[in-house]
């Protein structure tokens, strides 16, 4: 692929998404593509992607990925870059969700988190509001790919993981539509993104 073709991409990339977008388009050709390569398990040397699109709201990565799926390039997911495999960090396009990163104590002590959270960060707030959660050992996974995975940590025996505590989630369908998906709405949706985790049945709080 050429330079030109590069530069295209990425300008194409600006000129759609437009000025609603808060997040940032990075071509293969311009410096700041080195923020691509922050996978931390990887195979070495990594692939550069031609474009990285990093978002900042749910809006940016659903217009991002509308752009992707629209010119029909290939694209990868990434929150915090710590997939063993490099699975989100595949493909001439990532979109980055690590900006994604609002973490909220609501009702009944839910937690409500973007994808972009890290879970040293999540776990330094909660533990303010004297809460915690079943994470992992390192502070940078993200809780965008621990909470699909599971999420096993010290923790682990007691509290078990962190797909089984996920209550709900916003799932971005092929079609551009979000679907909220929680126990009583979308759940075999939600039981199969956090990896057939049992915690849907185990939902009260109290049974941990
Ligand atoms: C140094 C290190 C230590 C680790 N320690 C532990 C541990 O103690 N316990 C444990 O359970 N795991 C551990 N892991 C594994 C880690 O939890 C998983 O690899 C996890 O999926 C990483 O999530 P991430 O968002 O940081 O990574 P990413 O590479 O960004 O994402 C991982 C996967 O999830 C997908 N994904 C990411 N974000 C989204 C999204 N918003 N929507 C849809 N798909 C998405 C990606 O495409 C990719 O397939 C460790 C990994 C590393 C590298």
């Amino acid at each position: 692929m050429t330079g030109i073709h590069r530069s295209a991409l990425a300008a194409d990339a600006r000129r759609v998404l437009g000025r609603s977008f808060s997040g940032r388009c990075i071509g293969r050709d311009e410096d700041d593509i080195a923020l691509a390569n922050k996978q931390h398990a990887a195979t070495w040397p990594l692939p550069l992607p031609e474009l990285l699109i990093a978002c900042r709201t749910q809006q940016d990565i659903v217009r991002a990925f509308e752009f992707v799926r629209d010119k029909g390039v290939s694209f990868s997911v990434r929150s915090g870059g710590h997939c063993f495999a490099d699975l989100s960090n595949r493909g001439e396009v990532i979109l980055d969700c690590a900006g994604v990163n609002s973490l909220e104590i609501g009702e009944g002590r839910q937690v409500v988190a973007g994808p972009g959270v890290l879970s040293g960060d999540a776990i330094a707030t909660l533990l303010n509001a004297n809460m915690t959660l079943p994470v992992g050992g390192c502070p940078l996974v993200a809780l965008g790919g621990l909470s699909l995975v599971g999420g096993f940590g010290l923790t682990g025996r007691s509290q078990g993981l962190l797909s089984d505590r996920v209550s709900a989630a916003h799932v971005l369908l092929a079609d551009g539509r979000i679907l909220e998906c929680r126990a009583d709405r979308h759940a075999d949706l939600l039981w199969a993104i956090t990896g057939a985790s049992p915690g849907l049945r185990h939902r009260d709080p109290a049974s941990f």
